[in-house]
């Protein structure tokens, strides 16, 4: 369907070097609220999804400070709460943004699901770091007591608990979705969809799925709704205008327009980091070989912009 689905990133939901409060949550959400409503009015489908990483860590830390009177609960309970925290964030801000622009649009958080595979490599090489950082004594505590793995971060001087980062398969709520936006043209809905990547759940022999101490990419999961929900156009926002090669370093370049192949080939060149624009740009690689039409990276406020092909970096099928 022509649509566009914005994935919004750690920048747009929480402030570096900030307090934390959801008072400021509200605050930063508010800066990327107008330029989504501007998006929304033009009537065309609209999909949202967003991470969650600070999110997580933040209720980690809550559960480790409460163990002892409240059992801590596991990460897919968390992925969940996070979904419900930001969608209703989202909910939240963007509904009076889009009655300002007199957009009758219903803003919708959908707790998704993401299946990955219980064969993925992933689950016997944990990792994606997660939670806070612990001195080596309480990370030989937390290995014995819970099982956890955790990696030594020799820039912050402290362990970290790492859990597996499996590939995302499959959005159990897409069908859900997708009859949604089919009944009404698309245009009476804004989901959210697949926060924070999805909770991450196996398939069990009778059909049915648990949640597993995984988390998943976000902007890899996003690239797979977009597919399956057939969308135009994949807009990944993150805290920089855009991909740049040489990034950091002299003669930065940051890209505009750029081909599928130059950008596959700037990826094996190791342009893109680890972990951080290097998923964005799979993600739009994989989302252009699976039928997308049209991806975009660019940041909060370049959006607008970027979908009239007028900033970020950009790249068609
Ligand atoms: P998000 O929370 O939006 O997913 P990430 O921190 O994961 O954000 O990814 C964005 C970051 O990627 C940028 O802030 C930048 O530091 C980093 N980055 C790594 N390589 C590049 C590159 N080649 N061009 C631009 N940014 C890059
Ligand atoms: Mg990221």
């Amino acid at each position: 369907m022509p649509g566009i689905l914005v994935a919004l990133g750690g920048n747009a939901l929480h402030r570096a070097g900030g307090n934390g409060s959801w008072g400021e949550a509200r605050g930063q959400m508010r800066l990327a609220v107008s330029v989504l409503a501007e998006v929304a009015a033009a009537g065309e489908v609209l999909v949202l999804s967003h991470g969650n990483g600070p999110q997580v860590g933040a209720l980690l830390r809550q559960n480790e400070l409460a163990a002892r009177e409240i059992p801590p609960r596991p990460m897919d309970v968390l992925g969940a709460e996070t979904q419900g925290q930001i969608g209703y964030l989202i909910q939240t801000e963007l509904t009076p943004a889009l009655v300002r622009r007199g957009v009758r649009r219903t803003v919708l958080t959908v707790i998704s699901r993401t299946e990955v595979s219980a064969t993925d490599a992933a689950f016997s090489h944990p990792s994606k770091p997660v939670g806070r950082y612990y001195p080596e004594d309480d990370a030989r505590v937390l290995r014995k007591q819970y099982g956890w793995s955790m990696v030594y971060d020799g820039a912050r001087g402290g362990w970290r608990r790492v859990v597996p980062s499996p590939r995302p398969v499959r959005w159990i709520e897409g069908d859900a979705v997708r009859s949604l936006l089919e009944s009404s043209g698309g245009s009476n809905w804004i989901p959210i969809v697949a926060g924070g990547g999805g909770i991450p759940v196996v398939r069990r022999p009778d059909g049915t799925f648990e949640g597993v101490e995984a988390v998943i990419d976000k902007d890899l999961a996003a690239s797979m709704v977009a597919r399956e929900l057939g969308i135009r156009t994949l807009a990944i926002v993150t805290d920089v205008p855009g991909a740049a090669v040489s990034f950091g370093k002299r003669g930065e370049r940051w890209l505009t327009q750029v081909s599928k192949q130059e950008l596959a080939d700037f990826y094996k060149r190791g342009e893109f980091g680890d972990g951080s624009m290097g998923p964005k740009v799979v993600a739009g690689l994989e989302f252009l070989e699976g039928g997308g039409r049209r991806f975009i990276i660019t940041d909060i406020p370049s959006l607008a912009r970027a979908l009239r092909g007028e900033a970020g970096t950009r790249v068609d099928a």
